[in-house]
């Protein structure tokens, strides 16, 4: 027989997937951008990596710590599949500073960053006919990995108007029977919000009591739903608001915490994550879920062995100042995008950013002459002004754009004023 064709195709439904990321958004946006016609050096506001700002660099410890990894020459192995007894044991540690309990060894299992712990988390909970609660904005690799699971994903909206809190009404019309899990993202990306305690305390009672008609005695038990607490920005809030790991809740149910070493560390390249089970009672042991996980994991490529190695001596090592330095660069650089945002009437912004990198800005579409939405305004930006921003749609909220402050003071300024210049050249009426 002589076939016709080749046996191989494209695989449209991974370019769909994939037309969903951040990198791709950006990479088209990028494709506008050309500084030699502006006379413009190139602006990226686009996306959670300060790295390449002077003043974002990671701390000298994290060079020093690598080194130190290599140089023993005791991390050119194979790591196990879950990761390196000591490096997850640090992280253990790290994590316990801020909980009522103690997290060990086993409650932390090492990943190649947090993009590959939901990876993990959404292959271990997909099932036929489940359904997870992810909210809307959210953080668009969730919906890019959910396309290749049975999962059917639903959405609750979180209320700019309200700080950007849960809409717990949304979430009540939501779950039902065959929800496994709700994902929170607190400090909030894309919104730059920081939820309060009472709220987390809210929500909690809320998911505890609205799915269960059960003795209250047993309600930690018989609650269903797992909560996945994205804490990538975890500490990096620098508003009213301290930051709470969803962690704290773990004795009334369990929460499966997702973290990471490159937003506050600044090393997004390095690749480093962690998934931590936050469960005293030990539910996900019972149930076979931190089981499931390992299978998964044994399963999945790693987090490269020298980097584990570096793990505990950057935990034990970081000073305090880097963190206070960078929280301090983040609140400055979030007030002063806030104020000078105020010059331009065409956009605005509902929430103060008071945590992670980020902020949510609403583009008044009808006050422009000549931009007809979000991916238009991005894509214009671009190509006039050098300029990346990030176009809301792709994190669900068309015509809104998602801004990351994280920049040196001067390019910050730079940019509001390109951005001002911009919208009052496509407005309506001049
Ligand atoms: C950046 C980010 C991640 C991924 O972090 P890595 O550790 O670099 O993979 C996950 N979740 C949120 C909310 C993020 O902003």
């Amino acid at each position: 027989m002589e076939r016709q064709e080749w046996g191989f195709k494209e695989n449209q439904e991974l370019h769909a997937a994939a037309a969903f990321t951040i990198r791709n958004i950006l990479e088209a946006i990028m494709g506008n951008i050309d500084e030699t016609a502006t006379g413009k050096q190139m602006i990226h506001l686009g996306h959670g990596d300060p790295s390449i700002y002077p003043c974002f660099q990671t701390s000298p410890i994290l060079e020093t710590a690598l080194l130190e990894s290599i140089r023993s020459t005791n991390f050119n192995g194979y790591p196990p599949g879950v990761g390196i007894n000591f490096a997850r044991s640090a992280i253990a540690e790290y994590l316990t500073k801020d909980l009522p309990y103690q997290l060990t060894t086993d409650d932390v299992f090492l990943t190649a960053g947090a993009n590959h712990a939901i990876e993990i988390l959404l292959t271990v909970l997909s099932r036929p006919g489940a359904n997870i609660l992810f909210p809307r904005p959210n953080y668009p690799i969730y919906e890019a990995r959910a396309r290749f699971s049975p999962l059917e994903v639903r959405h609750f909206d979180l209320l700019p108007e309200k700080g950007w809190e849960v809409d717990l009404d949304g979430v009540k019309a939501l779950a039902d029977d065959n929800t496994v899990a709700i994902v929170l993202i607190n400090p909030g990306n894309p919104c730059g919000n920081v939820f309060s305690i009472e709220h987390m305390r809210k929500v909690w009672i809320f998911l505890v009591t609205s799915f269960l008609p059960y003795v209250i005695a047993e309600i930690a038990r018989e609650l269903r739903i797992l909560v996945i607490a994205d804490e990538v920005y975890g500490h990096q809030a620098f508003g009213q608001k301290p930051f709470i790991p969803m962690g704290v809740f773990g004795d009334i149910a369990p929460v499966v915490t997702l973290g990471s070493l490159s937003k506050r560390w600044i090393i997004p390249g390095w690749r480093f994550g962690w998934i931590a089970i936050t469960d005293p009672n030990r539910i996900l042991q019972k149930t076979g879920l931190a089981d499931t996980m390992k299978s998964a994991l044994v399963i999945a490529a790693d987090p490269p062995t020298v980097i584990q190695g570096a793990v505990p001596y950057i935990m034990k090592n970081t000073p305090d100042s880097f963190f206070l330095n960078i929280n301090k660069l983040l609140k400055e650089a979030s007030h002063m995008f806030y104020e000078r945002l105020k010059e331009i009437p065409y956009v605005a912004c509902p929430h103060k950013p008071e945590g992670s990198m980020f902020a949510m800005v609403m583009l008044k579409i009808p006050a422009f002459a000549d931009v007809v939405d979000d991916t238009d305004f991005c894509m214009k930006l671009a190509k006039e002004e050098s300029m990346i921003l990030f176009p809301g749609y792709a994190v669900g909220m068309k015509n809104w754009v998602r801004v990351s402050f994280a920049a040196e003071p001067k390019v910050l300024q730079d940019a509001i004023g390109r951005l001002k210049a911009f919208c009052f050249r496509h407005a309506k009426n001049q």
